[in-house]
């Protein structure tokens, strides 16, 4: 199947695998660890690489390579490699670039997760972030950059705080210094924006949001697009040989995906941090929908925004498809087939009869999660954002009063009502 010539749609539901003449329809789940050879020579002939294969799903699994042959599909990449978590891919997808010693300029809009990863984890390990606004300019951007900058990291879409990432300014400052731009696709998905158009060199993923879509597996995805220059002075562990792998060369030995390679080789290796082969399974079986389901759920997001826009009991509402938003323009150049299922606002009244409000809902739940199916609510303040300071929530855009609501794939009449009885009793 020749599948760059094919829509998203079609990619979506039949990207990653192929089944031969009486094999399974669907991708099989291969529940296995390792994998059974006739002589010595194949298996080390593996794992010097040489021969494409699989020998020990640390390392690759058939269910999760058919995931990423998926992933890299949409996004129009050259390679993927899934990991057990979105936390794990942006980890992983940071220390393929950056040691101890060097540096990393971020869009300070960032999932909680992320900055506690960033400044708290990855800074024990000796790599420094600089956090810089959304709205920076170009100059304030290069101002940042150090001999020893990495990378640019930002999230096309924050999560919570739906600020949308001008990619194309980001993208600009990082090439014109010879770094990648890695951005975090989680909430627009490809089906709503795909970065590499844009100019990103590597996407990541919490495949545990809309790529699963259903609150059923927690995963991640490293995408990679193919033609950043690698040899370009900056990233010697590219181009000199590996020790650890008998001197392979990354750029020589894989120069269609010279990233992935040393990903694999090194950090899922190393770290051992892989999707597994059942939550692969069950996010690809989310992903045959994707388009639809990311359809519908932009749809409603709109609608309800409108409803609580309007709604007297309500202070304010951001989602970058409402003409209020300050991303809107944004939004309409990036985001032009929808803005996800992702909102925030505030009640009057404040932190506290938001409470009341969330405490009200019937139909939307209170669940630390988003970008599922059903519609969520949660308050960032007092619980996924609950370990930042007060300057980190402001940086991340998150106040007090903040609501993050997660529109699914129900009603749009039930959603409005149940919003409407519960701002009554706020
Ligand atoms: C949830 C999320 C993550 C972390 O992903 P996990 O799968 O929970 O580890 C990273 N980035 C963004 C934008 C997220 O929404």
């Amino acid at each position: 199947m020749s599948e760059k010539r094919l829509h998203k749609e079609t990619l979506a539901v039949q990207a990653g695998y192929t089944p031969g003449n009486g094999e399974p329809r669907i991708c099989p789940i291969v529940q296995s660890t390792t994998f059974k050879y006739d002589d010595a020579q194949s298996v080390a002939d593996l794992f010097d690489l040489k021969t494409p294969g699989f020998f020990y799903t640390r390392l690759a699994n058939p269910t999760v390579d058919a995931l990423e042959k998926k992933i890299a599909a949409l996004e129009g990449g050259v390679a993927c490699v899934c990991t057990s978590s979105g936390q794990a891919a942006n980890a992983n997808a940071i220390l393929n670039v950056a040691r101890a010693g060097d540096h990393v300029v971020a869009c300070s809009s960032l999932y909680g997760g992320t900055v506690s990863l960033f400044t708290n984890t990855l800074k024990k390990c000796g790599i420094e972030f600089t956090y810089l606004l959304p709205s920076a300019t170009e100059e304030e951007l290069q101002a940042a950059i150090r001999p020893n900058t990495k990378a640019v990291f930002a999230e096309t879409l924050c999560n919570p705080s739906v600020v949308v990432l001008d990619i194309e300014k980001f993208a600009r400052v990082a090439h014109a210094n010879g770094i990648p731009l890695i951005v975090d696709n989680t909430f627009p998905t490809p089906m709503l924006c795909q970065p590499f158009q844009w100019g990103a060199d590597i996407i990541t993923h919490s495949t545990t949001k809309y790529l699963d879509g259903h609150a059923s597996s927690v995963g991640g995805a490293i995408v990679e697009k193919g033609d950043f220059d690698w040899g370009n002075g900056k990233f010697p562990e590219f181009i000199q040989p590996d020790e650890s792998y008998h001197g392979l060369v990354y750029t020589r030995n894989f120069p269609q995906c010279p990233y992935s390679a040393k990903m694999r080789a090194q950090w899922i290796r190393d770290l051992g941090n892989p999707q597994m082969a059942f939550n692969a399974f069950l996010t690809m079986l989310g992903m045959e929908t994707l388009h639809l389901r990311m359809e519908r759920h932009s749809q409603n997001a709109l609608a309800l925004a409108r409803f609580l826009e309007s709604h007297p009991k309500v202070a304010w509402v951001n989602y970058p498809g409402l003409e209020s938003s300050p991303d809107h323009p944004l939004a309409q150049k990036y985001l032009p087939h929808g803005c996800s299922g992702v909102m925030c606002f505030g009640v009057k009244g404040g932190k506290e009869a938001g409470e009341r409000l969330m405490d009200n809902l019937k139909l939307a739940a209170i669940v630390v999660h988003v970008a599922d199916v059903r519609t969520c609510v949660l308050h960032p303040a007092s619980m996924t954002h609950r370990q930042l300071s007060e300057a980190e929530l402001k940086a991340a855009g998150v106040s007090p009063d903040l609501i993050r609501l997660s529109v699914g794939i129900e009603n749009i009449q039930d959603l409005c009502d149940d919003f409407d009885q519960a701002l009554q009793k706020a």
